[in-house]
């Protein structure tokens, strides 16, 4: 799994993102990055480790903190994700729905973290 590039394991999972945010050329970007995969999901890639992230359907109308950005938005502008953590474990995340400006705003440290924390072993 280490020998895995970044593009590589889109390539693999999602390859239409991949062709979409590398090309067919295959330019190698930073090892770090959020991805919509289409359905509503996400990936987050670092290094050559990826994580899904489904979304899931929350009830409620309050403010909601996200995750990444650590901006309150409305209950309209944020997506709650879930990803799986081990067997029928799982962790919560609250993101924008607007992946990109959200992580224009959080920045590469935010995003690490965010990375760290749903990557570490549960
Ligand atoms: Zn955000």
């Amino acid at each position: 799994m280490n020998s895995h590039s970044e593009r590589d394991l889109l390539l693999e999972l999602f390859p239409e993102t991949a062709r979409r945010e590398f090309g067919e050329g295959g330019t190698k970007k930073a090892t770090l990055g959020l991805f919509p995969v289409g359905d509503g999901k996400l990936a987050l890639v670092r290094g050559g480790r990826l994580v899904e992230l489904h979304p899931v359907d929350a009830v409620g109308k309050n403010a909601c903190h996200c995750d990444l950005c650590h901006t309150t938005r409305s209950r309209g502008d944020v997506g709650i994700y879930r990803v799986e953590a081990g067997v029928r474990r799982y962790r919560y995340v609250t993101l924008c729905l607007s992946t990109r400006h959200c992580q224009d705003r959080g920045g590469h440290t935010s995003l690490a973290q965010l990375a760290d924390r749903l990557l570490s072993e549960a």
